[in-house]
């Protein structure tokens, strides 16, 4: 379940401190310089530079032969899908991935698939669960065409999929002869948060993409990769859905300018987390699960109060955080929250509490 923000009422404080998402930084001065020096051209006819330039250095970093540029995480992710699948099929992920959860039903809509939720702690499937959810080939049953794994996992914690736990997927999957697809819309914050270079993670992943507007700080764009021939079908569905693009080397600039100067920094992000979470437990009655990057998820039950009460109270406060549930609340530290937006988070926090 994921809300959307509340809307900014009358007489409603300013936000102070965003822990709302990573989707709404904004692009920096100096993003915005290299957006307005870009080089651009006709994206669809293939002659963007700026963008030509992203998806060859978008196929390097994570270990594959192609790229494409699309507006959206959302439409990597349909894309994919549409790419390896046909209409009766079924795709295995988490039963909180996000294709499941916050596509607008667009894999039943647009692809005809059906997703089957598989469980496991921390948005995360173990191998024996996809082994045992795996049926033979059958008249009857549904074709099992596509396995997906999200790097990090949003709703499952940010957490990082181990780098043996995607082999051992990858393998199952290819032992049955099913594709694999990877949303790494945090990507980067799995391979910051582990030392593990993301083009390690995608090995054996059919298809995987990275959003530049999650922690990276680009206002529009990710990138999906695969072979020469998955990024040649695609193109298809690219131009089908309206995401094949003209002068979008504006938009490639600012992904490229977060390539170079918003990747190391997600570090930052992971300490700026852990603090906000060591200083969310101090709240008495508050659940609040480690952070393993950028996403803060806490539990409000034992404090007596909703989550949207407690969320209620901390904006009033000019601190805005997310609902994720009844009593679960999502903070998510970015590009524009410093080390001191989470003392002043933390200080409208102790004033709630104390209340
Ligand atoms: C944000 C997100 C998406 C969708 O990306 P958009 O760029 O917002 O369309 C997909 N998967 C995960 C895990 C995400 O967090």
């Amino acid at each position: 379940m994921v809300h959307a923000p509340p809307r900014p009422a009358p007489g409603m404080p300013p936000v102070r401190v965003n822990l709302y998402s990573d989707t709404q930084t904004r692009p920096t001065p100096a993003m915005k310089a290299a957006m307005l020096a870009a080089e651009v051209g006709d994206e669809q006819a293939g002659l963007d530079p700026t963008v030509n330039a992203l998806c060859d250095r978008m196929a390097a970093l994570l270990g594959k032969q192609a790229a494409m540029f699309l507006p959206s995480g959302t439409m990597c992710n349909e894309i994919a899908i549409l790419t390896h699948c046909r209409p009766g099929d079924a795709v295995l992920a988490h039963t909180t991935a996000h294709i499941l959860s916050a596509e607008g039903g667009a894999p039943a809509a647009l692809a005809g698939v059906q997703i089957t939720g598989l469980p496991g702690e921390g948005g995360q499937f173990a191998p024996e669960t996809l082994r045992a959810a795996i049926h033979p080939a059958s008249r009857y049953a549904q074709p099992q065409t596509l396995i997906a794994v999200e790097q990090t996992a949003n709703l499952g914690g940010g957490t990082v999929w181990p780098l043996a736990r995607l082999r051992d997927v990858a393998n199952i999957a290819r032992e049955h002869g099913i594709a694999t697809h990877m949303d790494g819309a945090r990507l980067m914050n799995a391979a910051v948060a582990t030392g593990v270079a993301a083009s390690d993670m995608a090995v054996g992943y059919d298809s995987v993409w990275l959003d530049f507007t999650k922690g990276l700080g680009a206002p529009l764009g990710a990138v999906l990769c695969g072979s020469a021939a998955f990024i040649d079908a695609a193109w298809r569905w690219k131009q089908r859905l309206g995401g094949a693009l003209r002068q979008a080397g504006m938009n490639a600039a600012a992904c490229l300018y977060a390539l170079d100067h918003h990747v190391d920094r997600l570090a930052t992000d992971h300490e700026n987390a852990r603090l906000l979470a060591r200083g969310l437990a101090q709240m008495p009655g508050l659940a609040v699960e480690e952070p393993r990057t950028n996403l803060v998820y806490c539990d409000t039950a034992g404090t007596g109060m909703t989550a949207e009460a407690l969320a209620v109270r901390l904006r009033a406060d000019g601190v805005l955080v997310s609902i994720m549930g009844p009593t679960r609340l999502r903070l998510c530290t970015h590009l524009d929250v410093a080390r001191a937006d989470i003392e002043v988070a933390l200080a409208a926090l102790a004033r709630a509490s104390a209340e």
